[in-house]
């Protein structure tokens, strides 16, 4: 598994020395660090109703609020608003074919998911389309769950 860090074609900010790896399990790894997406449907998180803050699932930075959550039928959780203004970074990704524009962690630069500006049904018209696997949850008693 030497190489599996290449194995997606691209690279986040993941270098040997940055200790990603180690800290974190693989799936996980494979998504925060190397931009794979889960499976849609899947996700620990997607139907997740409670109240609370979800987190980076690298660093713990605070990203979005559940009262932004909603269901969008996509299969990935999705929100339609960040906890702050400057919580993640956006930045294109032309990648696959496609013209996207890919959610990262303003704090450790992990790769979260996309934003896409089809839901009208939200305030913003905005969709964070967010891999479960990028997250943890932390309700409002301070239980955290992995996503
Ligand atoms: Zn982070």
């Amino acid at each position: 598994m030497k190489n599996s860090r290449h194995r997606k074609g691209r690279t986040l900010n993941d270098n040997p020395g940055d200790g990603w790896r180690d800290k974190l399990p693989e799936m996980k790894y494979s998504v925060l660090r190397e931009g794979a997406t889960e499976r849609p449907f899947t996700g620990k998180l997607l139907h997740n109703k409670d109240e609370g803050v979800y987190l980076c699932g690298a660093c713990n930075a605070e990203l979005f609020r559940s009262e932004h959550k909603f269901d969008s039928e996509s299969g990935w959780p999705s929100f339609y608003d960040v906890v702050a203004g400057r919580a993640v970074d956006l930045r294109p990704d032309n990648s696959h074919g496609m013209r996207r524009t890919e959610v990262i962690c303003r704090s450790c630069r992990s790769h979260l998911g996309h934003l896409f500006e089809d839901a009208p049904q939200t305030p913003t018209n905005m969709r964070y389309c967010i891999n479960s696997l990028a997250l943890s949850f932390r309700d409002e008693q301070n239980n955290v769950t992995e996503g």
